[in-house]
């Protein structure tokens, strides 16, 4: 037995000495730049203003304009775990932003409110996991100003991931560490996010390069929705409102830049991986609309960041070694009061509430609990035990739901999930919402909204919908040995882990969604 150990290290020596050029062109950095509610057209959009990291990327990389997270609640949770999983939600177990990370058993380091964070729920495997399956030494570190963002293209190993609170600092949780690493606190010590007080965030570019109107009440529900915005003079303040602009994203760049050097990552043998979520365009669409004269400067903003970050990154380590890929967790859809005059139906704000409101009345008066049914915005739960030996039938209780439903304006369908049509490419919405559940949920019915309706009050403007405007994202792969080219067929975020997993020659450790894309 004894010989047999010892026999198979000297083996792995070998092969190793057989293909040295092999080894020492294997990429030393997997960067996953994924951008919070970037459209799949801001890059076409605004191409022709590009200067930066994104006219890099589209005129060096392979760029798909059709690529989409095909599933149907497209939120931040969902996507940042599909991205590098290369699975959709029903086998990741990331749902919705509502059953995400939140981890009271895991509590941020240095924040004593507030609930924890960690990845107990995400299933399975994810393209890291599979490099250090073969790689031990391979190591990881994402950056996010949202917990999600951070957490989920890693999974459930316990690397270096740091997300930003709002308080001013960064920090993790107990899941990953017990204490902050020396360069996090020597970075928080430098206050960069208060250094932001009383900045003021104006147009980068001459006014008449962009083809908004800036003042359009509906935007920022009339408050502070014209440039210039100006930050507050409090640097504690600053430090917490400036997540909703393109300040943020500086902040992460430069975070991702620190952490690459304190960490002496990407320097091969083996293969890392760098995973850096920039939320401020998400922050800002949710406030004032992803058409409005803010959410045009702040992609521009982008592309001059990202280009910077790509710069440095490209001075500090061998970018014939480095694979890029930039992408977004979800898309976006406009403020459904600015839609055009001729859309029908109109967009509107929607409620399941008046149809469960009706549901538990009937269960009350036969007898059943009324919480035996429940909304979860566009999911419908029920807990069918509970009709046991009563008058009333799950399934009647769920056609008049149904019809209650339907009777409310904005929405455009509702479907029990058992029924859905599975992998159809005739319904793109049917075939995505099967991809969100497994098929043994407890999720009876899902609601669908008509084109450009939202759910909720709370916000200007949102996503979360199975329609192409949330789905649609744009994914970029660059790097050594992948010639530039735009390419227009459909393709799926779960794409991406298995292409990267290709080109470093790793395999997946499970069965994927996703399928290896040829970039020639
Ligand atoms: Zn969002």
């Amino acid at each position: 037995m004894l010989k047999r150990i010892l026999v198979l290290p000297a083996l792995a020596i070998l092969a190793t000495v057989a293909h040295p050029q092999t080894t020492a062109q294997k990429p030393a950095l997997v960067v996953m730049i994924t951008i919070d509610g970037f459209r799949g057209d801001y890059l076409t959009r605004f191409g022709s203003q590009f200067t930066g990291g994104f006219a890099r990327l589209t005129k060096g990389g392979v760029w798909f304009t059709n690529a989409h997270h095909d599933h149907g609640i497209t939120e931040t949770a969902p996507g940042h775990a599909s991205l590098l999983s290369g699975r959709f939600p029903r086998s990741t177990g990331i749902a919705a932003n509502r059953v995400g990370v939140l981890d009271s058993n895991a509590p941020l380091l240095g924040f004593s409110g507030g609930l924890g964070a960690s990845p107990a729920r995400f299933q399975g495997t994810e393209l890291f996991d599979w490099i250090k399956s073969v790689d031990p030494k391979a190591r990881a570190f994402s950056v996010s100003a949202k917990d999600r963002g951070a957490i989920l293209p890693i999974g459930k190993s316990k690397q270096q991931v740091y997300w930003y609170p709002g308080d001013g600092e960064f920090t993790t949780s107990r899941y990953y560490a017990d204490s902050l690493p020396a360069w996090v606190r020597k970075f928080n010590d430098r206050l960069l996010p208060q250094s932001y007080a009383g900045k003021t965030w104006a147009p980068l570019l001459p006014d008449a390069e962009y083809k908004e109107i800036d003042d359009v009440p509906a935007e920022g529900n009339g408050v502070d929705f014209v440039f210039p915005h100006v930050m507050p003079t409090d640097p504690d303040q600053a430090a917490s409102l400036v997540r909703a602009t393109p300040f943020m994203d500086e902040i992460i760049v430069a975070m991702a830049l620190e952490g690459v050097t304190a960490l002496d990552l990407g320097r091969g043998p083996g293969t890392d991986v760098l995973a850096v979520s920039l939320s401020a365009t998400d922050a800002v669409n949710h406030r004032l609309g992803p058409a409005s004269k803010e959410s045009h400067d702040q992609v521009l903003r982008d592309d001059r960041i990202v280009g910077v970050f790509l710069d440095s990154l490209f001075r500090l380590r061998d970018s014939s070694r480095i694979i890029v890929i930039l992408s977004a967790d979800h898309g976006f859809s406009p403020i459904p009061e600015l839609a055009p005059a001729d859309a029908n139906p109109r967009p509107t704000r929607v409620s399941l509430f008046p149809a469960l409101t009706a549901a538990r009345k009937r269960l009350a008066a036969a007898g059943v609990d009324s919480l035996a049914i429940d909304v979860d915005q566009q999911i419908v739960l029920m807990d069918r035990a509970a009709f046991k030996g009563k008058k009333i039938s799950p399934e009647s209780l769920l056609d008049s739901f149904e019809k209650d439903a339907r009777a409310i304006n904005g929405i455009a369908r509702i479907d029990r999930f058992a029924n859905l049509a599975r992998d159809t490419a005739t319904d793109p919405v049917a075939r995505r919402w099967s991809h969100q559940f497994p098929a043994n949920t407890n999720v009876e019915m899902v609601a669908t909204l008509t084109p450009g309706s939202l759910w909720g009050t709370l916000l200007v403007a949102s996503h979360g919908s199975p329609y192409d405007y949330d789905s649609n994202v744009p994914i970029v792969f660059y790097g050594p040995g992948i010639a530039p080219a735009r390419r227009t067929e459909f393709v799926r975020t779960v794409d991406i882990a298995p292409t990267v997993a290709a080109l470093i020659g790793v395999k997946p450790l499970e069965k994927l969604d996703g399928v290896p894309l040829n970039l020639k």
